[in-house]
């Protein structure tokens, strides 16, 4: 019996079920059911919330979200292996937990969920800054979601909580500060995972705002930093000269010295730019 339910320990549900790790789908999976409801705890009361989790794997991270109390857990896994293995803990949680099988790109899940509702998951590494940015960034705000925590390479969890001026301070950051609380509230080391990674992780928590703090179009906001940082380097006269006509007076309009670079520019100064860009 496992610490958490009275479902099988994960090594044997992986064992029965099959479930070899595959890389090319990210499979790294918790197997630690303590340390799964320690996740689950980060993303706060979940009693009264329905949860999206995505890649629940074998489960681990499911099981501790709903010995937590989620109301409802909808989970979106790729991987159809692992959906006997999920259907037992559907069994030992009657009507909590909804699993679709496919690619959470391809799927809009909020047809099965019911406000109030939190994003928890041990993401796979390919598609997790591609949702993370899609979470961040819908035309209005505040988004379907109240929280999202998430598991992260150590170096993208250190790239959403950066401030200007440092090496990690860049799309991500900007993104995720911009409408949202986001910070660090666990790390785990390669040896957390079966298999182990090559990098360590951290968990990220991140609240939304009820209002974004500085008011810009999101997918100007988004398409201005995304050039300003692929050119990290460069001034940003020169990163940003594709973005708009008359960039040079924009950045000035914008309180932003042309001759500065991305890194130097604080999220204010991103939020201003994009609203002279918007101008057309
Ligand atoms: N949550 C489990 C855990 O913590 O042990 C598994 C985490 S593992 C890092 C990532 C999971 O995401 C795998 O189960 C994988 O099959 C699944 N996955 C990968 N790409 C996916 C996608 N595009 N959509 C949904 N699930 C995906």
């Amino acid at each position: 019996m496992s610490a958490i339910d009275d479902l099988p320990p994960l090594r044997e549900v992986i064992a029965t079920h099959g479930l070899s790790a595959r890389k090319a789908l990210g499979q790294n999976f918790l197997l630690d059911l303590n340390l799964t409801a320690k996740i689950a705890r980060q993303a706060g009361e979940l009693s009264g919330s329905d949860v999206l989790e995505i890649g629940p794997g074998p489960g681990g991270l499911t099981r501790g979200l709903l010995s937590e109390g989620a109301r409802k857990v909808l989970a979106i896994e790729k991987d159809a292996r692992c959906l006997p293995a999920l259907a037992e803990i559907g069994d030992r949680y009657p009507g909590r937990l909804q699993v679709i099988e496919g690619d959470a790109l391809d799927i809009d899940p909020l047809a099965h969920l019911t406000p109030p509702i939190r994003v928890a998951a041990n993401l796979p590494y390919n598609v997790g800054t591609e949702l993370l940015v899609r979470w961040l960034t819908p035309p209005t705000w505040p988004p379907f979601w109240q929280s999202l925590t998430l598991m992260f390479q150590r170096e993208v969890a250190e790239r959403i909580v950066a401030q200007p001026g440092s090496k990690a301070y860049g799309r991500l950051a900007v993104l995720a500060q911009w409408r949202a609380d986001a910070r660090i509230v666990m790390s785990l080391p390669p040896g957390a995972f079966t298999p182990p990674p090559k990098v360590s992780s951290a968990v990220v928590h991140i609240t939304a705002l009820p209002k974004p703090r500085f008011e810009a179009d999101a997918s100007v906001l988004s398409r201005v930093v995304a050039a300003a940082f692929n050119q990290r380097r460069k001034m940003l006269r020169a990163a940003l000269k594709g973005t708009a006509t008359d960039i040079e007076d924009r950045l000035r309009a914008a309180g932003i010295k042309p001759t500065d670079r991305a890194e130097q520019v604080p999220l204010e100064g991103f939020c201003a730019l994009a609203r002279e860009v918007a101008k057309g």
